[in-house]
């Protein structure tokens, strides 16, 4: 007999950058536990193909194609995801990209805002209406949720030549403990997921930097890259009640990099 809080069977996960990556590796485990899933992402391409492969699991499955960074569009698609699918159980504002320079003294403000932009404001937007949503039904009577950020390693390790980067990601943090405790009276929980060095898009030039790999990969203590399947387990533990106590963490996935 399988452990009934990780069936998700009647809730609702909306994962953004949920059409590839962590993001999918998430959204796929969750929807394997029985979970109805929302997606976003920029590209309609590739939220098509997330969409069929997720519906093939036999949940229900909404693909909207929302920027995060565009506090508009994450308003409108929130609201248009809570009404399409019911309700919203988990939310993991996932969404991120990263743009560094050739070092610091070379980082333009360009390069700061874009990346501040997507992965802190994007995060802020995200989690607000998140927030939003789940404090409405508690007050209707029908308390609970959680809310999830990733973060990364670069917020706890010193990202060097990605300084803005790592400001956006340590950021997510402190403001993802902050909604903790503001929020567990409505029986929502935060939480932090902070991936190591994970084989998705984001690292492709590194993936084949053979200088990358024998040095940094090769200082992994469990020996090779992240998968995004690595991340479905955090997922379904956060969206399930085996985590109805546990909140304003930090959970570092990194196969023990940092401790090394
Ligand atoms: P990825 O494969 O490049 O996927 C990024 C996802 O985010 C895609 O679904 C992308 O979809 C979406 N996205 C990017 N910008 C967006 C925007 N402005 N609005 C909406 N969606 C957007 O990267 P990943 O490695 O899975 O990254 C997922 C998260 O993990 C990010 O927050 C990243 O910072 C974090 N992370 C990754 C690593 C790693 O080693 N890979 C390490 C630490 C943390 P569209 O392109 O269709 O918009």
């Amino acid at each position: 007999m399988a452990y009934e809080p990780f069936n998700l069977t009647g809730k609702v996960a909306l994962v953004t950058g949920g059409n590839r990556g962590i993001g999918f590796g998430m959204a796929r485990a969750l929807a394997q536990a029985g979970a109805d899933i929302v997606i976003w992402g920029r590209s309609e391409t590739l939220n098509l193909a997330a969409e069929g492969e997720l519906t093939r699991l036999g949940v229900r499955v909404l693909a909207q194609r929302i920027d995060v960074s565009d506090e508009a569009a994450v308003v409108e698609g929130m609201a248009e995801a809570a009404v399409a699918m019911g309700r919203l159980d988990t939310v993991i504002a996932n969404a991120g990209f990263g743009a560094g320079a050739p070092s610091f003294s070379e980082m333009t403000a360009d390069i700061w805002r874009r990346n501040i932009a997507v992965n802190l404001d994007g995060a802020f937007f995200t989690c607000r209406e998140a927030c939003k949503h789940m404090v409405e039904r508690a007050k209707a009577g029908d308390p609970g949720g959680s809310i999830a950020v990733t973060s990364s390693l670069a917020a706890v390790d010193g990202a060097a030549r990605n300084e803005a980067y790592a400001a956006a990601k340590g950021g997510v943090i402190t403001m993802i403990r902050a909604i903790a405790v503001e929020h567990a009276r409505y029986g929502v929980r935060a939480n932090a997921i902070l991936p190591g060095w994970i084989a998705t898009d984001l690292t492709a030039l590194s993936q084949e930097s053979k200088v990358f790999n024998e040095k940094v990969i090769g200082r992994v203590p469990i020996r090779r890259w992240g998968e995004p399947e690595d991340f479905g387990g955090i997922a379904v533990y956060l969206a399930s009640d085996a985590s109805s106590f546990h909140t304003g963490d930090s959970f570092l996935i990194d196969g023990g990099y940092a401790i090394f």
